[in-house]
């Protein structure tokens, strides 16, 4: 009986491992189609100000619909497209259409000096016409450097550390900001930080959702603002998902909040209606009825 269990768990096992061999050549096949057939778009997530509760700008995120597989989070495509090198035009297409995106929303004066966040990959900062493809994205878009923020993580610094410094070194150049995403949870060495040009620190969601309850969490929440600050590094928070938290961020000095809390990651139309509601102003403007 226990060597007929172990034939159904071994079967059991080899038909899951087939599943999967299956679904992730299914993703590669349509992901390799996807940007020539329009699959992707972006979503804006605000990020504001932790005193005044002013947005400051916003991070673009990927988002990938296909007609077959349906809306597939960006945890599990971006690793895909990763591995199969096809992130460098994906993500050349995220960066011209966020740029885009921000310029069209600056003509109509919505967006007057708010900062765009676009996240990059390892593979991208790897790309040697990286740089290249920046400048002329900057130059095509008009948009301003100083308003583009490039998220990167440390594991992407300390990969392959003095390329990527000449990189960082390079893009900084260009006169656009450097934010390090999902500080806390990459590496174990803080020497990084002083060899990089890096603008500000966004504390990792997973100390952020645990702050409330978890001790080590607030600790450590508490730890990265006063480093941060102590570098001269502005710090965001993000996965702020509720307002005690928001307010025990402001009190323990956090820069900037980005979570549920104030907005979702929200469609072109949306953040329009956003910005159009809760401009630069801040005041939150009375809809007329
Ligand atoms: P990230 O850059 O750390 O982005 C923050 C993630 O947290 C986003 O997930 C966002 O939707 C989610 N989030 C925002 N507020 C909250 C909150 O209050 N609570 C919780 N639980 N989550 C919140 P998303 O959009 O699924 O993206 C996941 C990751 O995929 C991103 O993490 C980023 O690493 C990557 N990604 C997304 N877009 C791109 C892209 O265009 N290029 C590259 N290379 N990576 C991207
Ligand atoms: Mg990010
Ligand atoms: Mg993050
Ligand atoms: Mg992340």
């Amino acid at each position: 009986e226990a060597k007929s269990a172990g034939r159904d768990m071994a079967r059991f096992f080899s038909q899951e491992t087939d599943h999967r061999v299956l679904a992730r050549q299914t993703m590669e096949v349509q992901l390799r189609q996807a940007l020539a057939a329009g699959e992707f778009s972006l979503h804006f997530q605000p990020r504001l100000n932790a005193r005044s509760r002013k947005i400051q700008g916003a991070e673009a995120l990927l988002r990938w619909n296909n007609p077959l597989l349906g809306h597939i989070p960006p945890a599990e495509f971006i690793p895909l497209a990763e591995e199969t090198g096809l992130i460098n035009p994906i993500g050349s297409w995220v960066l011209q259409q966020a740029c885009r995106h921000w310029m069209a929303l600056e003509q109509q004066g919505l967006c007057k000096g708010l900062a765009l966040s676009v996240n990059l990959s390892v593979a991208q900062l790897a790309n040697p016409e990286l740089v290249e493809q920046l400048s002329q994205v900057l130059h095509e878009t008009g948009m301003p450097p100083e308003q583009l923020e490039l998220e990167l993580t440390e594991s992407h610094l300390m990969d392959n550390p003095l390329s990527a410094q000449a990189r960082v070194a390079a893009l900084k150049e260009l006169g656009v900001q450097i934010a390090i995403d999902d500080f806390g949870t990459g590496y174990s060495s803080l020497s990084y930080l002083k060899r990089f040009e890096i603008d500000r620190l966004k504390i990792d969601q997973s100390f952020v959702l645990g702050m409330m309850d978890d001790a080590a969490d607030a600790a450590i929440v508490n730890a990265v603002i006063g480093l941060g600050h102590t570098l001269g590094l502005a710090v965001v928070a993000e996965g702020v998902e509720d307002l005690a938290t928001a307010q025990a961020l402001t009190a323990l000095g956090c820069d900037e909040l980005q979570g549920y809390c104030f907005s979702r990651p929200l469609t072109l139309a949306e953040l329009i209606n956003y910005l159009q509601h809760n401009g630069q102003h801040g005041e939150r403007r009375r809809l007329r009825s």
